[in-house]
């Protein structure tokens, strides 16, 4: 099938180089395999941000993918009579057309940042920037950071710059699941990605097919238990953290952390340390909504200032259509609709019932558009699908689809 793989970083494995600098893969290794060219045994089990862009480049050359780096798509439209896209890409300065027959947006499930607009941030003396664009490192003593938001980022981003030296307050607005790496690994992924889970001859391969087997409908009252047990297993950790302050839940109905990331892909943090941080006063804690910033404080909705040097937005990530309102056209980003969630009626995951992750890995309401995003185990099992799919409209086989999906919601 032939494929041509536009990066606009100038080197494979960027998009993690460029991350904090204090970054590792939130999920053991078992998990994080990329297909065909498993890590090697010796592996770490979180490996580090750079480690893995060093593995992606060399993956890209080993692979023989034909990948164009430096190289920036900025528009792309359908052309009908001819029926394929034409996309306008910028090579190392210069401007090519493609004119590919699929094309697939793969910029990333946490790709979009989300930055929210609070009054009076253009008046702010100080830094301010969405999480994603944190270095980490560098020298922060004696400033003031302010981190607004709770889940994963924030909490690394905290953690980051308190060991720098500032003196970091995390504005928490609503609540947030927090889940111990350690019992994460042990009760909701040792039987599938562990090595005990390879020891009992459950492969990578087969474990992907286990979780994929699992319908939406009922994946939450197989994970309920998990985190019942997690909640009894760490109840001294979060009765520490409830006293400092801390607002936790474990999703609307309990099912913890995978639910959340599939429905809303936020609201929790895989706990690596910097919850010990909050328990112990180190990283400050400001309940409530950020009601306006002025020149040099982030001021809370019951009246708290809290100033600041910098003020760092770990407020998520939007919808992976809002690439398409830039690059393609309001109009179709619209017509694709909302990507990810399946309608559970959950925070963040508006109804109706959709049953699947809404415009991933399988046809678009747009033709011959197709959206690839997740996580790296997601990422592993489901572009199988997507390439048989490609494959197959190219070899001309018929590829009848059941019922494409209602575009229910615009972002
Ligand atoms: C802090 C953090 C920690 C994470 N930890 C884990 C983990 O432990 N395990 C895990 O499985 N997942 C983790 N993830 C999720 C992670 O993002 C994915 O696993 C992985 O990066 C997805 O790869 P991707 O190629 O889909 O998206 P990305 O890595 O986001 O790649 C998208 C690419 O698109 C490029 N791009 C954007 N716009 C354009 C354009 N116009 N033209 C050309 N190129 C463009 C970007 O430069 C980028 O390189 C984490 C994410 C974050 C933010």
């Amino acid at each position: 099938m032939p494929t041509l793989i536009i990066e606009k970083n100038e080197k494979p494995g960027d998009s993690w180089r460029n991350r904090y600098k204090s970054l590792h893969l939130h999920d053991p290794v078992w998990y994080d395999h990329l297909p065909y060219l498993k890590f090697p045994e010796d592996w770490p089990v979180f490996a580090a941000k750079d480690k893995i862009g060093d593995w992606l480049e060399h993956y890209t050359r080993i692979m023989e993918l034909n990948y164009w780096s430096s190289t920036e798509c900025t528009n792309a439209r359908y052309d009908e009579d001819a029926q394929e896209w034409i996309v306008q890409v910028i090579r190392d300065g210069e401007p090519v057309t493609l004119r590919p027959k699929q094309l697939v947006f793969a910029l990333g499930v946490s790709g979009y940042p989300n930055v929210p607009t609070f009054d009076g941030a253009e008046s702010f003396l100080g830094e301010q920037y969405h999480s994603s664009k944190h270095p980490g490192g560098g020298d922060w003593t004696g400033k003031k950071a302010v981190v607004i938001g709770s889940n994963n980022s924030a909490h690394d981003i905290c953690a980051d710059l308190w060991e720098h030296g500032a003196d970091v307050t995390m504005v928490q607005r609503s609540s947030t699941h927090i889940a111990r790496s350690e019992s994460l690994m042990d009760l909701a992924l040792g039987d599938l990605y562990s090595e005990k889970a390879l020891a009992n001859g459950v492969t990578t391969e087969k474990a992907d097919l286990l979780f994929a087997s699992l319908p939406y409908r009922i994946l939450p009252e197989a994970q309920i238990p998990v985190y019942q047990k997690m909640a009894q297993r760490d109840a001294g950790f979060y009765s520490q953290l409830e006293a400092a302050g801390f607002e936790l839940d474990f999703g609307v109905d309990g099912s913890g952390l995978f639910l959340k990331y599939l429905r809303r892909g936020s609201g929790y943090y895989i706990d690596v340390g910097a919850s010990q941080l909050i328990i112990d006063g180190r990283v400050k804690l400001a309940n409530g909504q950020v009601s306006k910033i002025t020149g040099n404080a982030v001021v809370m909705d019951n009246g708290t200032e809290l100033e600041a040097d910098v003020i760092i937005y770990a407020t998520g990530y939007g919808s992976m259509n809002g690439w398409l309102a830039d690059l393609v056209s309001p109009e179709v980003a619209d017509r694709v609709g909302k990507c990810w969630g399946f309608g559970s009626e959950t925070p963040k995951d508006p109804g109706p019932w959709e049953g699947e992750l809404r415009n991933m890995w399988k046809p678009t309401n747009v033709e011959n558009l197709w959206i690839h995003g997740g996580n790296l185990h997601q990422s592993r099992h489901y572009s199988n699908y997507l390439a048989l799919q490609l494959k197959a409209r190219m070899e001309g086989l018929p590829t009848p689809v059941y019922e494409l999906q209602a575009s229910n919601h615009t972002r």
